[in-house]
């Protein structure tokens, strides 16, 4: 028979892992489980949020898989059994695998979340740290807002999906703000000291907001303990500290999917630990984790990560098939930021495998400070091309 690769999760690194393992052996079975039929992909959210883009923009669709051969199934894994290498759905079905790929993303430590905090309570007070249904309540809550309002965020502590991820979505609802109710104030309450591309973020807010947005790191305040959420309030030094919203952004601390919790591929991290050469769990065997929900060394948790990771575990299946050690890969990953529609900024970097994880090589870097106006537009320019190159690469 042929062999039978099963992947949970239709995200980027799912979606990528499917369509390079059809794309390396064409012969090879590939089932992607994923319950949505279509999926907004976070990237790009942050300009829906400000006004930029339309949610159609940022949804993409599973025929460019289904046209590579992957079988695409559109239910939700339950449970994993690993002994019996078994997949059972929520419809009922149990699918058999010889090698399985779990690509589930991320679910929230409501545990963990400042009191107060409920998962019920997103419906009224969204963190948008999935795309899709929540994008579109902030987006309806930033448009509903009267000029003058205050727009609070909770930004979580490391590690997290997306680093810059809260600076950019700051930026884009300043974009809004200026261009439509300029009256209006940003307040980002950081769990944490500093943050991905600090320098650039605060000097283009600078240059382009004036003072629209106030940072608070969390020693000044923006440790969050207790949402009042009746009267959107984030209370922060046992109450010293009140931020009134208008429109409040809670984004909570984060884990690995459900799935892989419900599964045991987590450890006390509630995140994924996994041989970082082929992404496959240290605590079961031919299980591999990928994307947010995994331990990947220096990588960050980005969508172009777990793209490069998809592609690096479906070379990692096809070789433990034919009974090949591993090559030990080069990946790459970069996080563009628009500060602004025409203003981008960016960080790279090149990781390796050495000594057993994955570590960041020489030349990476964010982009420069001071740098001429004409470099941030270029950047900006390549910001959508990004996206456009990695949904192509990812979906087809
Ligand atoms: P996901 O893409 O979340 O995919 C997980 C999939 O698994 C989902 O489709 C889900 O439905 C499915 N699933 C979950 N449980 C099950 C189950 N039990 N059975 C079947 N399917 C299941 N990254 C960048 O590189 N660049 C950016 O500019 C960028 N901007 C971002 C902005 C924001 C606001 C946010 C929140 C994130 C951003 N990211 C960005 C990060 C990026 O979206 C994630 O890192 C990436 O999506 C991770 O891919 P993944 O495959 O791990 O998870």
């Amino acid at each position: 028979a042929k062999a039978h690769v099963i992947v949970i999760g239709g995200g980027t690194g799912g979606a990528t892992c499917a369509r390079y393992l059809k794309h390396f052996s064409p012969a090879m079975q590939v089932t992607l489980v994923e319950p949505s039929t279509d999926y907004a992909t976070c990237y790009g959210s942050n300009w829906v949020l400000g006004g930029i883009a339309e949610m159609s923009d940022i949804i993409q669709t599973y025929d460019g898989l289904r046209a590579a051969g992957v079988r695409v199934v559109h239910d939700r894994a339950t449970t994993i059994d690993p002994e019996r290498r078994t997949v059972r759905l929520g419809g009922g079905n149990t699918l058999n695998y010889d090698r399985l790929v779990v690509s589930p993303g991320i679910d929230f430590r409501w545990e963990n979340a400042a009191e107060g905090m409920t998962a019920a309570h997103s419906q009224d007070i969204p963190h948008a740290w999935k795309a899709g249904h929540q994008t579109r309540l902030l987006r309806a809550q930033l448009e509903a807002m009267p000029d003058g309002g205050v727009f609070v965020m909770v930004a979580p502590g490391n590690p997290f999906r997306c680093p810059p991820g809260p600076y950019e979505r700051a930026s884009m609802v300043a974009h809004y703000f200026k261009t439509h109710k300029p009256k209006s104030k940003i307040i980002i309450l950081d769990n944490k000291e500093n943050f991905s591309k600090q320098g650039l973020f605060l000097s283009g807010w600078k240059e382009l907001y004036g003072d629209m947005i106030e940072w608070v790191p969390s020693t000044k305040g923006g440790q969050v303990e207790r949402i009042d959420t009746a009267t959107l309030t984030a209370l922060s030094d046992g109450g010293l500290n009140e931020f009134k919203a208008t429109v409040l952004n809670y984004i909570p601390p984060q884990r690995a999917g459900d799935i892989a919790v419900n599964a045991g591929l987590t450890n006390e991290t509630g995140w994924c630990p996994v041989n970082q050469l082929t992404f496959e769990s240290s605590i079961h065997d031919n299980i591999h984790v990928i994307g947010d929900a995994s331990i990947a060394g220096a990588m960050p948790k980005s969508g172009h990560s777990a793209n490069s990771q998809g592609k690096v575990t479906a070379v990692a299946v096809i070789r433990a098939f034919l009974g090949q050690d591993m090559v030990a890969p080069s990946t790459a990953n970069t996080c563009y930021s628009l500060v602004a529609p025409d203003y981008g900024i960016s960080v790279a970097n090149v990781y390796s495998f050495k000594e057993g994880s994955i570590q960041a090589e020489q030349g990476g870097g964010v982009s420069p400070a001071d740098a001429a106006r004409g470099v941030r537009q270029q950047e900006a320019i390549f910001t959508r091309g990004w996206y456009a190159s990695i949904t192509r690469d990812t979906w087809g």
